[in-house]
């Protein structure tokens, strides 16, 4: 059976790209699938947060699912550190991932930058975190941003090479002859790798220090088309194909950010906008993002101000999410050869 498992980090200034490569993936798959949605507190910490900060930004990032439209009845919704079995299978994932795998991981090498010697263990073990979160629930299909690609990689030499070690002990369980499912990522459509405003071969990411890097969900209208104004671009009007793209990351980027929002492709928006100047199209791109975002930020704003409610949400989700966790990991246990209550 199909189910979907992704997380978002609570590590503040929830973007465009998030909106974009990850949420709108998760309100779409809602509609066909059984759907975990999680708010990766343990992962945030990898990278320092402050206590108070980090509390906040696990429910700005919880009401920004919702008023995205994410249901929290119909899917489960919760934040990473109530359910203790991420943490478990992460650990007996540190001791199946090999060293080798994770040197090769490159968002451990932007994130650690110069000092590695200074970066957290838990930054280099993410990944395998990672691949907890999504295999505890035995997922089958995992939403995310082109950025991810790698890490879901790695979760799926994870599980097969679980499923290997540990093939005769599951096998004696009954539980046929793989345990854990190899998990597809899900990436496409124009807009699977936002790009920062300020420089096309960067990412759009909540971490960059330049406000004007990055769309926030929660900017208001007037923040939204300054940014969008401001945004680097080439002087070359838009070209008519999507060939005359190629080596203009920032038009590519802006092309693919409005064909996003109108639920169309990069083609389309350039059969209408083909030889626009970008003067003119970004006059209709803050058109188009205002009304999108606007009312998902006024939204969020508004969810916050009732931290009852979310957290009310994230422990009807925790306590949802650990039945199915709790009963997995009793299987990993038994696979493993743990002794247990
Ligand atoms: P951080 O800088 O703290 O890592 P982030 O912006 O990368 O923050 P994450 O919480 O790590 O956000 O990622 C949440 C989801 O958003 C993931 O599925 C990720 O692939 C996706 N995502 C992040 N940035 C982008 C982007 N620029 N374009 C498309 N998807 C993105
Ligand atoms: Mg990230």
């Amino acid at each position: 059976k199909e189910l979907v498992f992704s997380g978002v980090q609570p590590t503040g200034n929830l973007h465009l790209g998030n909106y974009l490569g990850a949420i709108t993936k998760f309100v779409t798959l809602q509609e066909t699938h059984d759907c975990i949605y999680c708010v990766v507190d343990m992962h945030a910490i990898t990278v320092w947060q402050d206590p108070a900060e980090l509390t906040r930004n696990t429910r700005e990032v919880t009401a920004a699912f919702i008023a995205a439209g994410i249901d929290p009845k119909k899917n489960i919704v919760f934040n990473q550190s109530q359910v203790t079995g991420h943490a478990e299978l992460a650990w007996v994932f540190n001791c199946v991932a090999r060293m080798g795998w994770l040197n090769r991981m490159t968002q451990f090498k932007e994130k650690a930058g110069k000092d590695r010697e200074n970066a957290s263990v838990g930054l280099y073990v993410y990944p395998n975190l990672m691949a907890a979160d999504i295999l505890v629930y035995r997922a089958t299909h995992v939403p995310v941003g082109e950025d991810q690609k790698q890490h879901l990689e790695l979760a799926r030499d994870i599980a097969q090479k679980f499923n290997n070690d540990y093939g005769d002990s599951i096998r004696g369980r009954g539980f046929g002859d793989v345990f854990f499912p190899l998990p597809e990522p899900i990436i496409q459509g124009p807009a699977t790798r936002v790009m920062s405003l300020r420089d096309g071969s960067k990412k759009m990411s909540k971490s960059e220090p330049s406000d004007y890097s990055r769309i926030n969900l929660t900017d208001d209208a007037d923040a939204i088309a300054q940014k969008i104004r401001k945004a680097k671009t080439d002087p070359e009007p838009l070209p008519s194909e999507l060939k005359g793209l190629e080596s203009r990351p920032e038009a590519d980027n802006l092309v693919g950010i409005f064909a996003a929002l109108d639920h169309k492709t990069k083609a389309d928006v350039l059969r209408d906008y083909g030889g626009a100047q970008f003067s003119n199209f970004k006059s209709a791109l803050v058109d188009l993002a205002v009304t999108k975002l606007g009312p998902i930020g006024g939204e969020m704003k508004k969810l916050v101000q009732d931290p009852a409610h979310i957290d009310a949400i994230l422990a009807d989700g925790s306590e949802r999410a650990a039945k199915i966790a709790d009963e997995n990991m009793k299987a990993v246990k038994d696979i493993v050869g743990f002794v247990r209550r």
